[in-house]
């Protein structure tokens, strides 16, 4: 049977929305219905991949507990159906009340990662909130990647691009899984479309895969090299990394003299992080700390990205910056007169030039939080204070939350001081397809449309293609009549606010709305190519390379420099040296992983995607023996923070001494009753980082027992 063959269904093209691979689809449709996912196998990017939470598309779409009407709580908790229309007015109302009460900074957004999957909802959200006046906007960003932000506001950023993944001859992972996440990390099209298949085929050309990762992944077991550090001291590993690049001379001078303003400040910072450091505090032996660093840095081309795995760690700053400082010092950047790393297709290019943007340190000035003191970074607040921005008493308290795309209830620190902080707010609105755990908790529950009921492109998702490439899909099924596109939520949210709606550079008429695709249309009138041809492409449309090259450094950019070793980044690697033993009471780290059923909290509701439909705690079948624990039993953990229960489950990628179990699984109550939050062991009190806020969520200091012991 071919592929477009199929009996008694309608089959179309589409891609899926549910992470950034953005892989094409094949849908098989009958009666209005989705009966099949399968890959699209003439899509140039996924080439028929998909993952089971992509190939479980249609039940997201038609599952018995997807909202088909948006829900107001009433007087008892329960809640009711309401039309789109009648919420949003009484949302404007209570909204206005509440700003008229406290305030504008007494309203905020939440922007979860789903919203950024939609092209439409994160460009219409952020215009709603701008008419606000408010500054309190949070996003999933600040709570597991904001330390790439930090990087770049301390050490500066280089504006010619990045070596490619196409062409390296060497690639460094950190903290991230590909092969299960579909995502190499950074959004730089590196390892993020039919992950196992790119990994296979770059080695079998020759590229030598170095991965970092305390346990055995999925993706580490392809590794050539695979470092295994304690967990949280990646930090120190990438240290030890540095000094034997630079002590051996094997850095990119040229580079470095061109571009950096203080190579020797990093030197000296390095220079007591030997192989032997490193073994005795991260756990790797000294000679894999020398072969991986030699590798690295006298192979021609290569990058290191990292994941999430080192920006949800203890000294995630100054993991990130390590990691950056170790790309620069060899080098690792398009030059002058090379072909640009131009991925632009329906977005506007920006121009490479061999040139620096220096360190802004913009986070120094930017709006002020009275919570702890701490100042918006790229126009966000962190989400790690999120909570306390909503407990704590003062004029400038959120009061009204609006969620768009996501589930802080599952994706915070200290999970009984979130819920508690969602629970006191005068005004929660969440817009989610299922009751999620924070749904539950809201005054209002926008229903939207969900991806196969909505046309889109890929815009957003350009800098992860591994080539310029973009698709245009229609909507392929009916939505329930109940539901709205949730950017027309925030269109009409912003129209009944009388808050007039910027998009793509023009202020929409309310009185004559345009359509998805009309504004669709309009957010790619910059773009090289026609977005009609991307129309009539059902497989995608590969815009092939741009010709651009990287252009000369401008006058005014000739002075910048990249700065490797600022005093406060100093300090932070002083500190992570000191050696800290586990305290006997946590003697083991619980570290966090993705699975290929879930992205964060979306999938673990989806009846038997989830195997167990639970999250067990993985350990090492040694450590389980030692403690006296069954494959399966149930199991207490505990962290000074709090306490959860689980199954155990013997796991033998897990290093001794180490757990792991999903973060984000989306549980209905506190207790876990369907599945379990790690983030009930987690804390936005201590291990935190400075700038950002950010909370230790994974390698958190955890004791396992058997749960009858401790009932
Ligand atoms: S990797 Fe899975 S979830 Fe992500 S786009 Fe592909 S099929 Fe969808």
């Amino acid at each position: 049977m071919r592929q477009n063959d199929v009996i008694g269904a309608e089959r179309r093209t589409s891609f899926c929305r549910l992470c950034a691979s953005s892989c094409g689809v094949l849908l098989d449709i009958e009666d209005g219905r989705i009966t099949r996912v399968l890959g699209d196998a003439h899509h140039p990017i996924s080439g028929g991949y998909t993952c089971p939470k992509g190939r479980r598309g249609g039940d997201l779409v038609h599952g018995h507990d997807r909202l088909t009407s948006s829900m107001r709580r009433t007087a008892t908790g329960t809640h009711e159906q309401i039309s789109a229309t009648q919420a949003v007015t009484e949302i404007a109302e209570r909204l206005q009340a509440i700003v008229d009460r406290h305030g504008s900074e007494a309203v905020a957004l939440y922007m979860g990662t789903q919203q950024n999957f939609s092209a439409l909802t994160p460009v219409m959200a952020r215009s709603w909130f701008r008419g606000t006046g408010s500054h309190k906007l949070f996003s999933t960003m600040t709570i597991d990647q904001s330390a790439k932000w930090v990087v770049a506001e301390r050490m500066g950023s280089y504006l010619g691009g990045r070596q490619r993944f196409e062409d390296a001859d060497v690639w460094l992972l950190a903290g991230t899984n590909p092969i299960v996440s579909a995502n190499g990390g950074d959004g730089d099209g590196a390892v993020v479309h039919n992950p196992s298949v790119a990994l296979r085929s770059a080695q079998a050309r020759g590229l030598q895969l170095i991965v970092v990762d305390p346990r055995r992944t999925e993706t580490a077991a392809l590794a050539d090299v695979h470092l295994s550090p304690r967990p949280g001291t990646d930090a120190v590993l990438f240290a030890g990394l540095l000094h034997v690049v630079l002590t051996e001379n094997l850095h990119d001078l040229d580079f470095c003299r061109r571009y950096t303003a203080d190579l020797s400040a990093l030197t000296d910072a390095v220079s007591a992080v030997t192989p032997t450091v490193v073994q005795r505090i991260c756990g790797v032996p000294a000679d894999q700390v020398d072969h991986a660093a030699r590798l690295f840095a006298t192979a021609r081309r290569g990058m290191a990205t990292s994941g999430t795995g080192l920006c949800m760690g203890p000294h995630s700053n100054l993991a990130e910056h390590l990691v950056a400082a170790l790309n620069v010092v060899c080098g690792r950047y398009l030059r002058e007169g090379e072909q640009a790393d131009d991925r632009s297709v329906l977005t506007r290019r920006v121009p490479a030039r061999a040139e620096v943007d220096p360190p802004a340190r913009a986070y120094e000035h930017g709006y002020q939080s009275r919570v702890g003191g701490v100042r918006a970074i790229r126009g966000e607040l962190p989400s790690g204070i999120l909570a306390d921005e909503i407990l704590e008493p003062g004029p400038d308290r959120v009061r009204a939350l609006i969620v768009s795309g996501g589930n802080p209830a599952a994706a915070l620190p200290d999970r009984k001081k979130t819920l508690r902080a969602l629970r006191s707010l005068d005004l929660l609105v969440c817009v989610d397809p299922r009751m999620s755990s924070t749904a539950r908790l809201a005054d209002y529950v926008i229903a939207p449309t969900t991806m196969y009921e909505r046309a889109d492109h890929t815009a957003i998702m350009e800098p992860f293609f591994p080539q310029p490439f973009a698709q245009f899909t229609p909507a392929l099924v009916s939505p329930p009549p109940g539901v709205v596109d949730d950017w027309r939520f925030f269109l009409d949210l912003a129209t009944a606010c009388g808050q007039p709606v910027k998009f793509a550079g023009r202020i929409l008429d309310p009185a004559a709305p345009l359509t998805s695709e009309q504004l669709l249309a309009m957010t790619a009138e910059r773009g090289r190519v026609d977005f009609a041809d991307v129309v009539a492409s059902p497989h995608g449309y590969a815009a092939g390379p741009s010709g651009a090259v990287v252009g000369a450094a401008t006058a005014e950019a000739m002075r910048n420099r990249l700065v490797l070793m600022p005093d406060d980044v100093r300090a932070e690697l002083h500190e992570a040296l000191v050696e800290s033993a586990a305290a006997d009471d946590f003697p083991m780290r619980l570290t966090v992983r993705r699975i290929r059923e879930a992205v964060n909290s979306t999938g673990t509701r989806v009846p038997g995607l989830v195997p167990g439909g639970t999250n067990p705690v993985a350990v090492h079948p040694d450590d389980l023996a030692a403690l006296g624990i069954g494959d399966g039993q149930e199991v207490t953990v505990r962290s000074a923070s709090g306490r959860l229960c689980a199954k155990a489950r013997a796991d033998r990628t897990l290093a001794r001494g180490t757990a792991s179990m999903t973060h984000c699984f989306d549980s209905t109550d506190i207790a876990g009753a369907h599945g379990v939050n790690v983030n009930a062991l987690t804390s936005n009190a201590a291990g935190v980082q400075t700038i950002n806020a950010m909370p230790t969520l994974t390698a958190v200091p955890v004791a396992i027992e058997p749960a009858k012991e401790t009932r």
